[in-house]
């Protein structure tokens, strides 16, 4: 089997985040310092502006799922009423809530003061919210992103959007006591601006080949780029992360020892399961080199007025992935093909995110039929490991490598 060289930066993100969960868990019992529980997509630059620190319940439920306690946390949702049917990252979440058991230290997250909900990933979590909302007893700002049906983004959602985030500032501003000033508000846009910019060059460094890292480790250096964005230890993170994958490069460093097949994913990771894919992926001499889900981080609307920045952030919370209709994704997945000469697509069919899996089929015919493109379905969740088995998904990934060498071997024939 291949063997992986491991990546240096990953200590000092494990530093990064432990000591921002560690001041977090601190603040719980601080007056004078407030916490928002907010969705990963939400427009966290507001309440970094604010002085608030950011909890992100998915991140949370991730950390979870890769300690593997979140099917015992999820259990104690279940045993509330919540049904199996619903995201395994809010049953992760409201389990947590309800029984003080989580993955920062053994406990759940340090309490909400308040509560910021945008509904520009999924609608689960609206009633998600709503139900934190019962719980704890503390105000919601809830920010409503239209659907983008076709490919290009409409002006009038845009302005709702800007609208709602113009009010959110006023809003932070009221339940904190500290009204926050336009020149912190453009200063931390600015910082998550570069942010996001040095998390999209270091994915797009993973199109040479062989590729300095793998979507296994995106996965993971995800984490700055969700809650941090806004701070300056964000950007110095990423800058050190690029400056390693820049000289992996200069090295030859693969994230295989040989690198023969490389594939992208689609959808959420399988977080109890990234070691055993990523072994049966090197198996294989396979590499998965992007995701869908890692860059839905640095998604920025295609024409974005940057010379106001409020409307380019009201346009960017639009422009996710997960926001836009089969056009837009069939459009972003052969382009991710293309740009990172792709020999296959690996798609999580994910159980509990109806958002991206609704579908994916479809797109998996597509990209097949129309494109050529081998694609792999694995059917499976992000966070609830009770409907998975190595065998069978191990079997399907062998079977999936074996046609994807058998086109290569077709075309160079
Ligand atoms: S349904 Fe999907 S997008 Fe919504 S919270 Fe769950 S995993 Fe995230």
């Amino acid at each position: 089997m291949s063997q992986r060289v491991s990546i240096r930066s990953t200590a000092k993100m494990k530093e990064l985040m432990g000591f921002y969960y560690m001041m977090a868990k601190a603040a719980e019992n601080d007056p004078n310092q407030k916490i928002a529980w907010i969705t990963s997509g939400g427009p966290v630059e507001i309440l970094h502006a604010g002085g608030v620190i950011p909890i992100y319940p998915e991140n949370v439920a991730a950390m979870a799922g890769t300690l593997k306690i979140s099917d015992e946390i999820c259990a104690i949702a279940e045993e509330q009423g919540f049904s199996r049917d619903l995201c395994s990252y809010a049953r992760t979440d409201i389990g947590s809530a309800l029984s003080g058991k989580g993955p920062i230290m053994g406990t759940a997250s340090p309490k909400p003061d308040f509560l910021v909900c945008c509904n520009n990933i999924c609608g689960t979590v609206t009633k998600w919210y709503e139900e934190l909302q019962r719980i704890f007893n503390v105000p919601l700002i809830f920010i409503d992103a239209p659907f983008q049906y076709g490919i290009k983004d409409r002006p009038e959602a845009i302005d709702y959007m800007e609208a709602q985030l113009r009010r959110m500032i006023d809003q932070v501003g009221e339940i904190t006591g500290n009204p926050i000033s336009w020149d912190k508000f453009m200063e931390t846009l600015d910082l998550a601006d570069r942010a996001v910019k040095l998390w999209r060059e270091i994915q797009d460094l993973l199109q040479h080949k062989p590729a300095p890292m793998n979507s296994f480790d995106t996965f993971i250096h995800l984490a700055p780029i969700v809650t941090l964005r806004g701070t300056q230890g964000c950007i110095e993170y990423y800058e050190t992360l690029k400056a390693e994958m820049l000289e992996r490069i200069e090295q030859g460093i693969g994230t295989l020892e040989k690198e023969e097949y490389r594939l992208g994913w689609d959808n959420l990771a399988i977080w109890y399961k990234i070691k055993f894919l990523s072994e049966r992926f090197s198996q294989h001499n396979a590499a998965l080199v992007v995701s869908t889900y890692t860059r839905s981080f640095c998604y920025q609307a295609e024409d974005r007025d940057i010379s106001n920045p409020l409307r380019a952030m009201s346009a960017d919370y639009l422009a996710g992935y997960i926001n836009h209709g089969l056009d837009f994704r069939e459009r972003e997945l052969y382009q991710m093909v293309k740009d990172f000469s792709l020999d296959g697509l690996v798609m999580h069919s994910n159980r509990s995110c109806r958002a991206y899996s609704f579908g994916q089929y479809e797109l998996a015919r597509t990209m097949e039929d129309k494109y050529g493109v081998p694609v792999l379905l694995i059917e499976a969740d992000q966070n609830d490991t009770r409907m998975w088995s190595d065998e069978q998904v191990g079997n399907r990934i062998d079977a999936f490598m074996e046609r994807v060498a058998s086109k290569r071997n077709k075309n160079i024939a």
